[in-house]
């Protein structure tokens, strides 16, 4: 099982790799002070919360119709698992105005077995004005 890793301040870099603050990117977002306007945003903050087994807000961000249960997603957030890079390679759609939107992506890993590289397209949805993660194309 997992337990949360303690977030970061605030003012330190976004462990998305944006290049702005934990407190200006995916912070807010995490603690539900703000929601993501794209789904970039989204995508980002859920790599952020692998990074920091943020159970809660990877199932509130998962889309009803493909959430996996509370169980399953806390045992497939490896505490051994360090999260090391997330490149944003393409959006479409996804924007303030859309209701769907893809994001593909490569976000890098260290475990174990060593370096991984997950290479993805993401698809997102949007309803009640919240972004949700659908599902991805490995
Ligand atoms: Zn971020």
């Amino acid at each position: 099982m997992s337990t949360p890793s303690t977030p970061p301040p605030d003012s330190s870099r976004c462990p998305c790799g944006s290049g702005d603050t934990f407190g200006d990117c995916c912070g807010p977002v995490l603690r539900q002070d703000r929601r993501a306007g794209t789904a970039a945003a989204l995508m980002r903050s859920r790599y952020t919360a692998f990074a920091l087994r943020d159970l809660e807000h990877l199932l509130r961000s998962w889309h009803a119709r493909t959430r996996p249960s509370r169980e399953e997603l806390a045992q497939s957030l490896d505490q051994e698992l360090r999260w090391l890079r997330l490149d944003v390679l393409a959006t479409h759609e996804g924007g303030p105005f859309d209701d769907v939107g893809t994001v593909e992506f490569v976000a890098i890993s260290k475990g174990p077995q060593g370096r991984q590289e997950q290479h993805e397209v993401s698809r997102f949805v949007r309803e009640g004005g919240s972004w949700y993660y659908l599902d991805g194309e490995v």
